[in-house]
């Protein structure tokens, strides 16, 4: 274990871009403990990145409304990712 780090905080041990393509692995937990703490520490620093995951979860969670009805095996379709990279975009702009 080691305490917060400045050093780190500064120089951002991930961008936003690597946090939207890991995104779904982190909520999946299927994140290595190194990767998850690197997560962590972009939402603790990156506000449109935080809202961001809130939208990814609502999202994962339609796209699971979809796999009950049988729509398809994925947890998460093309079409799921696309609508993300979408609303990940929005978010920026907004
Ligand atoms: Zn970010």
């Amino acid at each position: 274990m080691t305490g917060p780090d400045p050093d780190v905080v500064d120089r951002g041990s991930l961008n936003c871009r690597e946090f939207v393509e890991i995104v779904t692995d982190y909520i999946e937990d299927d994140l290595p403990r190194a990767a998850r703490a690197d997560f962590d520490h972009h939402l603790d620093v990156c506000v449109g990145c935080t809202n961001y995951l809130d939208q990814v979860r609502a999202t994962i969670a339609l796209s699971r409304t979809a796999v009950l009805r049988g729509t398809d095996g994925d947890a998460l379709t093309q079409s799921a990712r696309e609508a993300l990279f979408e609303a990940f975009r929005r978010s920026r702009n907004a």
